[in-house]
């Protein structure tokens, strides 16, 4: 819609700039020019020839008009300005810190690390994997353990994991109790019991001596406790080894650089967040759970694991180890669900730790511990008890009758502290906790004109008893941390910048180029969705704050969930799971919990089509379902003939199906009513996968057509980017019937929701300070806006199909041959023929300056490829220029006139050890090697290392950092 500027009324001549043409890449023309292509003659008529009718929305979704940028970010500051941002006190895992500025803009801001995909193509993620792999290290480094996985969605869910890895790996003890220390953070207590009830197992929470009285699997500690005690495990962790129970252990990572390493008194696992290490509190995240365990667990442990290998030249190169063993990939036999994780965060965790190395944070922590010490001896020179003799940076305080008054003149200084039981109160200091913060924290206790100087002398002198006895002498810490040079070596801000720098330019991020993956949907982060999330109203909110103060979020909620509903058709929206795998989860709690309302608890079979995500059976059996595979007909679809069988098999037992909408084929099924009629007639739920709704949003809507529940991607559809492999978000949506079952919070209420209903994060609202992306993007698109992405998505995917396909067969196609959002090329026939498999042609792309599509899912022997709405044709046709030379080449193959060994194809990715060897004996030039299209000529992102040995990194696995003579050579 344009504005004739001849006409306009004079408020409409106001600056106009419509996002939406900037959101989708083709232009009028370019759009003709596609529609051409394919033969229709118009979007509509390709729309109408690809969505069944039966499906088909009718009108625009209730969202609004397009907003430009400027409009919606001012409407977004209005109400961030609700939040207000007091100093908390509150601690429970959350705690302000200061993000290191070169950090926060070359990192947090900077589309080169927060645009860039899962580093399933490690070629070109060197930068990336290393900055996982210095995380690794320091979570070894701090833990005390022998490795550690490259990161968890949250601290509670990473206790939850931590439970079910004990489970697996105890094959000593029969019990199914497992055991937490009741001065454990309320929030992951509820996690563990929440996961406990779906597995079948039984918690006892009890204070930590009884640990020693019954028969568990496994047990919880906290180290330090909840309440801020500091006390040594070494003797109770053994005790419980001679019972055969596994111990892990919660612990804090600023805690760590002090106290003796829970690894070093015997833990099994250890388990935390990184998010006082650098990364905004956000109301609840997105932050890193950290998880590190014995070695003898590295094949059942939870995530990704970064590990060392060799590339083809025998150098070093970093990967993600284990990978077709890792988690989801196994289905109903994986060891967790967890897909997406939290990469993003956990490298700016590691890069706080680089850029402060272990002097500087050791200073950071000591400033803690003393500011801390201060306060508790002058509380207790005026009479207050203090619950926890022991501490860091935390503790109880008795303010008896008080405890209320103190609260709230606490809140009248703008501060919040903990409130415990009826008659104490918690503190927790932080990094930013200053002296002059310290006496009006000291203030709302009635404490003045204590001199704050003379106790600070007496405790830096250990003339003072609090302080003295605070952390026991055999509780600190003797070994050295973070010795590894690279925790050494860039302290100065132009060192730091430069190495932030270096890593990222080793990635293809989508700031480089298109990154074509199918189910991913990697399209436009726009810089004005990511603005507001650096914001001080949104980051500097702690999670259990008083609700408000954090006005400002919950019109951000409210009005997300409208926005969500309307895209859906559900009737209500839970914001609180952390990823899609989280999502699906919580979606069959729902179901479960539906299930058990109406007595109905014989339902214990999940349907699931045999081309489902690997997350779907490995979410399934989290909620003890058994997993029922549905098979797939000829053309890709779910086998109605077949589910027919399985529902008169099954019957009443038939919980639910899951299914992925349109298919992981690609495919908008016709059959998608039916099968959800045929589900819903024997009393079962509809959970329908909502990873591909980029086809659907503003043209179908899953609650309408028959989906009982969904999870939506955040990270893939609505616009937060992928951060390397997390941050994302997984809210559900869910019909009427299921509302009363969604996940609830112990410590920060969820309107309508109650605590039987359990707990699936840490924070009520999973990654609050990321949600502004979402309605950044659904604000500045608007009804046909959100519709014509969609449409515009559908276009580039059969343009790209259309053109492909003379040279690679595609592999499914809807009734009048057109795809939906995504197509599978077969490659079957070609490796058949040539021996050149998917890999060599993902290693090729490589060299074109290319992502890699997704491989071999949900076929083996196929690309799955999708273009989004936000490619225009230029980058589309380049890509197809691409493939079509990497044709060529097979073809060369084929003919005989060079061997599969010898092609680029086998030796690709080419790096510039190649083309700068002296002794160059390819049968083919340099040229072809490296620059095989002419835009490389201008610019090109070179792979920094040779094609990586699998089997070698897998063998030998190492997953801390080489020493650093590995580097030199
Ligand atoms: C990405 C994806 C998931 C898992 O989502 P995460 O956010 O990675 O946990 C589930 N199903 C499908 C079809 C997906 O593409």
């Amino acid at each position: 819609m344009s504005v004739d500027f001849r006409s306009a009324s004079l408020s409409a001549l106001a600056y106009h700039d419509e996002f939406v043409q900037r959101h989708i890449g083709p232009d009028t023309q370019q759009t003709a020019a596609i529609l051409a292509s394919l033969g229709v003659a118009s979007v509509k008529e390709l729309i109408d020839k690809t969505v069944p009718e039966a499906i088909r929305l009718k009108g625009e979704l209730n969202l609004g008009d397009a907003v430009t940028e400027a409009d919606a970010l001012a409407q977004l500051k209005a109400i961030a300005s609700k939040n207000k941002v007091f100093k908390s006190y509150i601690g429970m895992g959350y705690h302000d810190t200061h993000v290191p500025n070169v950090v926060l803009r070359n990192v947090l801001e900077n589309p080169g690390w927060y645009t860039a995909y899962t580093p399933y193509q490690p070629e070109i993620a060197q930068g990336r994997l290393e900055a996982l792999l210095n995380y690794q290290q320091m979570i070894i480094d701090l833990t005390g353990m022998e490795m550690a996985n490259a990161s968890m969605l949250d601290e509670g869910t990473a206790a939850a994991e931590a439970m079910a890895m004990c489970k697996r790996q105890n094959k000593k003890s029969k019990s199914d109790v497992f055991f937490v220390d009741a001065d454990t953070h309320p929030q992951t207590i509820a996690i563990v019991k929440t996961r406990a009830e779906h597995f079948g197992f039984e918690v006892v929470v009890a204070p930590i001596e009884q640990l020693e009285q019954g028969d568990y699997f496994g047990a919880l500690l906290s180290y330090p406790g909840s309440s801020g005690q500091v006390r040594d495990l070494t003797s109770i962790i053994e005790a419980a080894h001679h019972r055969n129970a596994l111990v892990t252990v919660a612990s804090d990572l600023m805690a760590l650089m002090l106290l003796k390493s829970p690894g070093a008194m015997g833990a099994d696992v250890v388990i935390g967040t990184n998010q006082r290490f650098g990364i905004p509190m956000g109301f609840g995240g997105p932050h890193a759970g950290f998880f590190a365990f014995r070695d003898a667990y590295k094949r059942s442990a939870p995530g990704r694991i970064i590990g060392v290998s060799i590339d083809a030249r025998g150098k070093q190169a970093l990967r993600m180890a284990m990978q077709t063993r890792e988690q989801h990939i196994r289905r109903e036999k994986a060891n967790s669900n967890i897909c997406t994780s939290q990469v993003l965060l956990a490298v700016m965790s590691v890069f706080y730790a680089i850029y402060h190395g272990p002097e500087g944070l050791t200073r950071i922590a000591n400033r803690i511990h003393r500011l801390t010490a201060i306060a508790a001896s002058a509380l207790k020179a005026k009479g207050f008890g203090i619950g926890n003799s022991q501490f860091f940076d935390t503790i109880t305080v008795n303010a008896g009758d008080n405890q209320k008054a103190i609260y709230q003149a606490a809140l009248n200084a703008q501060i919040n502290l903990r409130l415990v039981a009826s008659d104490s109160l918690g503190i927790s200091l932080n990094e930013t906790t200053s002296a002059a913060d310290l006496e009006q924290l000291l203030a709302v206790f009635g404490v003045t004109g204590i001199e704050l100087e003379a106790l600070d002398a007496q405790v830096r002198e250990g003339k003072n008893l609090v302080a003295r006895n605070a952390i026991p002498a055999e509780l600190l810490r003797s070994d050295a941390v973070l010795t590894h040079p690279v925790f050494n070596s860039y302290h100065s801000e132009t060192e730091m910048l430069r190495y932030l720098k270096r890593l990222e330019s080793k990635d293809i991020a989508l700031n480089n180029a298109m990154i074509p993956l199918g189910s991913c949907t990697m399209k436009l982060n726009a810089t004005a969705e990511m603005i507001p999330v650096t914001w001080p109203e949104f980051g500097k909110l702690h999670p259990f704050a008083p609700i408000d103060q954090a006005e400002g979020y919950k019109i951000l909620f409210e009005q997300l969930q409208d926005m969500l509903k309307a895209c859906t058709g559900y009737d209500a929206i839970s914001l609180q799971p952390n990823a899609g795998s989280q999502g699906e989860y919580a979606g069959l709690v729902t179901i479960k919990k539906y299930f058990e309302s109406k007595g109905e608890t014989q339902r214990d079979i999940c349907l699931i089509p045999a081309s489902a995500h690997g997350t779907n059976p490995a979410s399934a059996q989290m909620v003890s379902y058994k997993v029922v595979v549905v098979a797939c007909d000829n053309k890709g679809n779910v086998d109605l003939d077949d589910l027919r069988d399985k529902i008169a098999t099954y019957g009443d037992q038939i919980a639910c199906i899951m299914v992925t909408y349109p298919s992981t084929h690609g495919v908008f099924e016709e059959g998608i009513t039916q099968l959800c009629d045929m589900i819903h007639a024997i009393g079962g739920q509809v959970y329908i996968d909502g990873a591909n709704m980029n086809a659907l949003v503003g043209v179908a809507a899953p609650g309408k057509f028959g989906g009982d529940v969904s999870h939506l991607n955040l990270h893939k559809t609505f616009c937060i980017p992928h951060g390397g492999g997390g941050p994302g978000m997984g809210p559900i949506g869910v019909g009427k019937h299921l509302e009363p079952f969604l996940a609830a919070h112990p410590v920060q209420a969820v309107p309508g929701t109650s605590v039987e209903n359990g707990t699936i994060s840490a924070a009520p609202w999973g990654s609050a300070s990321i949600l502004p992306i979402s309605w950044m993007y659904i604000k500045m698109m608007g009804a046909a806006g959100m519709r014509q992405a969609t449409e515009m998505a559908i276009v580039n995917a059969n343009y790209v199909a259309r053109k492909l396909e003379g040279a690679y067969p595609i592999l499914y196609k809807g009734t009048h041959g057109f795809v939906a959002h995504e197509c599978l090329l077969d490659l079957r026939p070609l490796k058949e023929a040539s021996g050149i498999s998917e890999e060599d042609i993902a290693k090729r792309l490589m060299d074109f300056g290319f992502h890699a599509p997704t491989m071999s899912f949900p076929v083996a022997g196929t690309l799955m490829i999708e273009p989004t709405e936000s490619e225009s044709k230029v980058e589309l046709d380049k890509f197809v220029q691409a493939m079509l030379t990497i044709r060529a080449e097979i073809d060369q193959v084929i003919k005989g006139e060079i061997s599969a060994d010898a092609s680029p194809l086998h030796n690709a990715p080419h790096t510039q050890d190649d083309v700068l060897d002296e002794n160059w004996s390819r049968a083919y030039s340099r040229d072809i090697a490296s620059r095989p299209a002419p835009w490389l000529k201008q610019h090109k992102v070179w792979p920094s290392v040779n094609r990586i040995d699998n089997v070698y990194g897998d063998r030998n696995l190492v997953c801390s950092c080489p020493s650093i003579d590995n580097y030199m050579e």
